[in-house]
This record gives C-alpha cells, sequence and structure tokens, in this order.
C-alpha cells in the first residue's frame, strides 16, 4: 500500500488523501479551497480505481471535490454517517454506505470502523484495516467541544493521520476561549453579530447566547438535530427571535451584499469573528476597518498541545498532519 496526499498535506482545503492499495484503494475526503490549489491533484486513474471514499464531515473543504472525483469516473461507494449526507444536501449522485459510530463495516476487503470526531454535526473519524496495516483518519477533530467525541485514546497504527489545523499556531485552550468570548458578548451586553458557518460553530454560539440569557436572530440556517447522538448536552429546539438581541449570520464568507450592508448599517452591535479570516476576503476587511469589531478565537480543532498529547496517548509507527500549511513534509506519498 501506498500513501499519496493529493490534498490537503503542506497546505489547507483541499483535503483528499489517498490509501493506495492494489486490492482496494480507498480516498479520504475529497475537499475543495485554499489559496493556491483549490482542488486535489486527483486523475482519471486514480478516480476509475479508487473503490471507496470515506467521508469524515460535510464541510466544503471535506466534500466539495467529489463532483468533480465522480466526473472524473469515480464509480465507488462513499462511506459516510447518515448525517453528514443529509448535511451536505443529500447529493443524489453519491452512492452511500452509511456507517454509524461505533460501527465496523467490511467491504471489499477493508475493516473500516467510525467513532465521533467531535468536530460538527455527524462528523466522524476511521480506523482502517486493509492488507495487514492500520491507519487511522481524524478527519477535523475536537475533543472538548460542545459536540460528543470519541477520544482517539489507545490505538495502534502504521499511519495515523491527523488533524494539524492548529499545527504551530498560538491557539489558546478551548476553556480560555469561551471565557474570553463570554466577556466580550457580556461587555455588549448581547449585543453582538457573530458570523458562523451552519454546520460547525453555529450551533455551539446559539448555545452559549442563549445560555447567557439573550435571544438570538439567525440570518441565514443553523443545521440541528433530534438526535442526542452528536452532542454533548442536548440543545433542544433551535428559536430565532427575529427581534434578537444577538445576531447569528450563517453567510460568514459575507458572499451576500445584504450581509455586508447588515453589518455596516448596524453599527451599534459589536462584530466579532471567531474563525479564520482568508487574507484579502471581505470578513478580513471588516475585521480591519469596522468600528466595534472584536476578534475572538473560538476552537473548532485541537490545539498543538492536544495534537502532542493525542499522539502520546497513541502507538503510532508515523503521523502525518493534514490541513496546515505550516508542515514541511519532504514527500507527499510513501509507501506502507
Ligand atoms: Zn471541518
Amino acid at each position: 500500500m501506498v500513501f499519496r496526499a493529493l490534498g490537503g498535506v503542506n497546505e489547507r482545503g483541499n483535503h483528499c488523501l489517498l490509501l493506495d492499495d492494489e486490492r482496494c484503494p480507498i480516498l479520504l475526503d475529497c475537499g475543495l479551497g485554499g489559496p493556491k490549489n483549490p482542488y486535489p491533484r486527483l486523475t482519471e486513474d486514480i478516480a476509475r480505481r479508487a473503490k471507496l471514499l470515506l467521508v469524515s464531515h460535510s464541510h466544503l473543504d471535506h466534500i466539495g471535490s467529489i463532483p468533480k472525483l465522480l466526473e472524473l469516473g469515480f464509480k465507488g461507494r462513499i462511506i459516510t454517517s447518515e448525517t453528514t449526507y443529509k448535511t451536505a444536501g443529500k447529493p443524489a449522485d453519491w452512492d452511500c454506505l452509511f456507517i454509524a459510530p461505533s460501527q465496523t463495516l467490511e467491504v471489499e476487503g477493508a475493516r473500516i470502523t467510525a467513532h465521533r470526531a467531535g468536530h460538527c454535526l455527524g462528523s466522524l473519524w476511521f480506523e482502517i484495516e486493509l492488507s495487514g496495516k492500520r491507519v487511522i483518519f481524524s478527519g477535523d477533530y475536537l475533543d472538548g467541544g460542545a459536540y460528543a467525541c470519541d477520544p482517539i485514546r489507545g490505538q495502534r497504527a502504521d499511519l495515523a493521520i491527523i488533524d494539524g489545523s492548529y499545527y504551530g499556531k498560538q491557539v489558546p485552550p478551548m476553556a480560555e476561549s469561551v471565557q474570553r468570548l463570554t466577556a466580550l458578548i457580556r461587555e455588549a451586553d448581547g449585543r453582538v453579530i457573530m458570523p458562523a458557518p451552519k454546520n460547525g460553530r453555529g450551533l455551539c454560539l446559539h448555545a452559549l447566547l442563549t445560555t447567557l440569557g439573550y435571544s438570538v436572530n439567525i440570518v441565514g440556517k443553523i443545521q440541528t438535530t433530534d438526535s442526542d447522538l452528536w452532542l454533548k448536552d442536548r440543545i433542544g429546539t433551535i428559536v430565532s427571535d427575529p427581534d434578537g438581541r444577538a445576531i447569528l449570520l450563517t453567510d460568514k464568507d459575507f458572499t451576500a451584499s445584504e450581509t455586508v450592508a447588515l453589518v455596516e448599517s448596524d453599527s451599534q452591535r459589536r462584530l466579532i469573528f471567531t474563525g479564520n479570516l482568508d487574507p484579502g476576503s471581505v470578513a478580513e476587511h471588516l475585521a480591519l476597518t469596522r468600528p466595534n469589531t472584536a476578534r475572538c478565537f473560538y476552537n473548532a480543532h485541537i490545539t498543538q498541545e492536544e495534537i502532542d498529547a493525542l499522539v502520546a496517548a497513541n502507538d503510532f509507527a508515523r503521523v502525518i498532519l493534514f490541513s496546515s500549511a505550516k508542515t514541511d513534509y519532504p514527500s507527499l506519498e510513501f509507501p506502507l
């Protein structure tokens, strides 16, 4: 078996990895994004040979190139959670084999077990056993947030591909981020505008605001769930109050002119950014120029210290951190 990083190693956005096994080539995620190469380095040959695609979660940087993969001739099964399929908008052309947390599937000679990754609704990490090798793929991973996580602990693997989004970055631990964000919201007495993705941080920020006693106007739609499976605490029905004191914007990239107009016309509300801001983006411009604007980190991935602790808590022969432009692996493929 040969490991090939087709995207998302030494870079971020176009996450796509290949376990190139003779019997059953397996793709791991198929994302879109990143400043340099938005598409993974997929070829017709790879698309036709791959028998399985494991999808960790429904964020665009993990699923956005699936249409391209299908165009190139992929005829394999897509293994993911039913919730991920739903939050991805139930794409009609995905030939899915659903896997639930703690379930093991034996398919095409591979043995695949899924666990909850704690990053957003439906997010999974995988144990893959194939041709006598064991591989762990974390997907985007957060142990300690609002989403339930089955920790990666006590695992033995020939290769572990671990979420390195915060590798080499100064990121506070989750508890500290929540404390700082709470102080910023309280200072503004709940009069805040917060951009947040519809699946992931959105649900967490909504929970934080309502716990602090503030009503929330959700501009856009937050994905939610009736199931207890994916969340640590039941959040209950998500209610959007048009007169809410706080505003959550799901158009976090400010693609619609109305979103920009809303934050520009309402300078009484403190605009708080909680995620990464892409250089040159509208969001970055607003963060730099709009008065009454703050930035406060809200963790969606494990920190550098947590990555180190995770690696120490397992027996991995080799570790590859993906989703970071700060790593500098000399080779993007190697035999296992
Ligand atoms: Zn993600």
